[in-house]
């Protein structure tokens, strides 16, 4: 049996500089002078100032799928925020959240910047959970804080990033469950959202989601509870973004609009996303999908 080569690391492996290896004798080691660039700071300054800043479309700073959208983002500060001072970036998203703890950083070039600061931010934090730590309403707009206010926002923060409020701790629209029917449906089609165990042995607890779109579907859906949670998260996507984004995308016009053709009988009224495609079955195969937009069925 021979021993497979080990794998390269990719990292690299320093050796202690003070003993010379046996293969090579020992070189004079060459000092290597760095002009001193100043460094944007890896933490905030606990007595800086600290502000809100009010950012906006807020779609652009939290989704990540095109680099393009950063740039479109405009920040509202208050007056007076200078180097080094604490931003607390905040967005009108699902609903009021923190998206960022940064440092105002004015590099050589002069372009000032924000700099996120440890600990890091990474799936935004409801206001409303924060405000319900501190027991007082933060201000919704570009804000300098008094360091006393400053003082609680930043531990209430660091607070919920190590263990953060879960959205069904805080009052909600799907408190009051209708349990019942939610069984009914997801029995028959699994998580409306990701359609997660229809035919499993063992499946989760469904629960029920409420939606506010107000169009031609049910206003509540039944979802397994990892969707739940997404669908929760305070700059999370809408209930169909979230349905969409488990279906392939349209092979003609490439939208993400994809609804279920169901063919046959149902064995009940279909759920969000999933339209009737009628009775009567002809031929060797049938079309499983069809898209929202263009209605091509495939
Ligand atoms: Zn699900
Ligand atoms: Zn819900
Ligand atoms: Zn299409």
């Amino acid at each position: 049996m021979t021993t497979p080569p080990r794998k390269r690391s990719g990292r690299t492996v320093r050796k202690n500089p003070g003993v010379a290896s046996r293969a090579t004798p020992a070189r004079k080691r060459i000092p290597i002078v760095r002009p001193k660039v100043p460094r944007p700071p890896s933490e905030r300054d606990p007595d800086a100032p600290v502000h809100i800043a009010v950012a906006s479309p807020w779609e652009d700073l939290v989704r990540r799928d095109d680099s393009d959208r950063i740039e479109r983002v405009r920040w509202n500060f208050p007056d007076g925020v200078n180097s080094g001072d604490t931003v607390v970036t905040i967005v009108d998203a699902r609903e009021w959240t923190v998206t960022a703890v940064s440092v105002r950083w004015v590099p050589a070039d002069g372009v000032p910047t924000l700099h996120r600061v440890y600990p890091h931010i990474w799936d935004g934090i409801s206001m409303t959970a924060l405000e319900a730590r501190l027991g007082m309403t933060l201000p919704h707009e570009p804000t300098t804080l008094e360091p006393t206010m400053a003082q609680r926002l930043q531990s209430a923060v660091d607070d919920e990033i190590g263990r953060p409020t879960r959205w069904y701790q805080l009052p909600n629209r799907c408190d009051d469950a209708d349990l019942d029917r939610i069984a009914d449906t997801t029995s028959l089609w699994g998580c409306n959202a990701c359609g997660r165990d229809r035919d499993a042995e063992f499946t989760p607890r469904f629960q029920r989601h409420v939606l506010t779109s107000g169009d031609e579907w049910p206003d509540a859906v039944g979802v397994c509870p990892s969707c739940h949670d997404i669908l929760h998260q305070p700059s999370g996507p809408t209930f169909d973004e979230l349905m969409y984004s488990n279906r392939p995308s349209c092979p003609a016009c490439e939208a993400h609009q994809t609804l279920i053709l169901m063919m046959g009988m149902p064995p009940g009224p279909p759920p969000r996303g999933t339209v009737l495609g009628g009775c009567v079955l002809t031929g060797p195969s049938f079309p499983q999908f069809v898209c929202g937009a263009c209605k091509h069925e495939w």
